[in-house]
């Protein structure tokens, strides 16, 4: 069936500047990292995709190593962009990365010159398109001299392959030299890419680098990939990513203590007419700074659930001081 935008995409989601640029991100955008590879279904693929860009996702958040098999989850979207979504390629951010390994050989892993060129042209090829919106470097490469990733992210901005570039998972003082860096290349860092929920807290420690530099920043796995959820309380669904072929979220994750945690916060989230789900995405965006959230999922009916978080995206002290106190427990 020919796919055409439902007309009230705009009217629910908030979309909030990033850092100090002209670019607006929704809220809440999509990642595609499990469950749209050449393993997956296509046509739930299509139906997640297309059901988020009708609710105000305007984000797209791929890697070139996403799958499995790697690669592939940038043709799924390639496909989908090139027919469905074709008329609304202005509408839409697309994002991609480069950092893990790729390809075999010396070239296809790190944050060489070589390897970054090479890998958004073939992004590019399998996304069938001109251009990326933003570019990252996946991780920082301790081998290679930052100047020379730096340099080469700054390039394929001037080649006008990408618009913006972006970093992840940088510490705060690797970030703070990068922009500088980048900075007096004329590029500037649009926005930082790093882990963070109620259950992992370490990069909260980015935030003062973000703001002096004017950076803006999202969170990946915002849901301790479904741990920040129900599903787990009584037990481990035969269909969650923790049952499934993930190498990185398995049983041995889902401990008591973790559970008596869960349990306790949703307790905290029921009181608010919240689900776990929509309380932790509405914590992470709060007490993160962040300017969007990168959600997963393995059915449309989770998006919508956790857009369900916009209609109450304000935690007061109280109910933060309890979050804490649990999280502590
Ligand atoms: P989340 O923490 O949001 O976990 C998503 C998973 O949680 C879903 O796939 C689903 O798993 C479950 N889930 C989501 N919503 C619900 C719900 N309402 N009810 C029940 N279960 C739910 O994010 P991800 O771990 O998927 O990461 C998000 C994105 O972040 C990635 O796609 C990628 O784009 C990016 N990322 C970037 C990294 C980097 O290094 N820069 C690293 C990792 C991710 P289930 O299969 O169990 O249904």
């Amino acid at each position: 069936m020919i796919y055409s935008a439902k007309e009230n995409r705009y009217q629910t989601m908030e979309y909030r500047r990033c850092g100090k640029s002209g670019l607006m991100l929704p809220v809440m955008s999509l990642g595609l990292w499990h469950n749209f590879g050449g393993e997956s279904s296509f046509e739930n693929a299509r139906e997640i995709i297309l059901g988020s860009f009708d609710l105000g996702i305007t984000h797209f958040d791929l890697a070139n190593n996403y799958g499995p098999p790697a690669g592939s989850a940038e043709e799924t979207f390639g496909r989908i962009l090139s027919k469905d979504l074709k008329a609304y390629r202005d509408e839409i951010l697309v994002t991609t990365k480069a950092g893990y390994g790729m390809w075999e050989g010396p070239y296809g892993d790190g944050g060489s010159r070589k390897y970054l060129v090479s890998s958004l042209d073939q992004s590019l090829k399998r996304m069938k398109l001109d251009y990326v919106d933003i570019f990252y470097h996946h991780r920082p490469d301790p081998e290679t001299p930052l100047e020379e990733t730096m340099e080469a992210l700054a390039l394929l901005v001037q080649q006008g392959k990408a618009l913006y570039i972006g970093l992840s998972n940088y510490s705060n003082e690797l970030l703070k030299e990068a922009s500088v860096i980048l900075k007096d290349l004329g590029v500037r860092c649009l926005i930082h890419q790093h882990n963070y929920s109620m259950l992992n807290q370490q990069n909260a420690s980015l935030k003062p680098v973000l703001k002096e530099e004017g950076i803006g920043s999202i969170a990946f796995c915002p849901l301790a990939q479904g741990l920040l959820t129900n599903k787990y309380i009584h037990g481990i669904p035969k269909d969650s990513r923790a049952a499934g072929k993930s190498i990185f979220l398995g049983p041995e994750a889902i401990t008591e203590n973790v559970i008596q945690k869960i349990v306790k916060l949703n307790e905290i989230a029921e009181t608010r007419n919240q689900n776990l789900a929509q309380m932790a995405l509405t914590w992470a965006l709060q007490t993160g700074e962040l300017t969007s959230v990168i959600l997963g999922a393995s059915k449309l009916s989770q998006i919508q659930d956790n857009l369900g978080a916009l209609k109450r995206l304000t935690l007061s002290e109280k109910e933060l001081q309890t979050i804490d106190t649990i999280l502590l427990s």
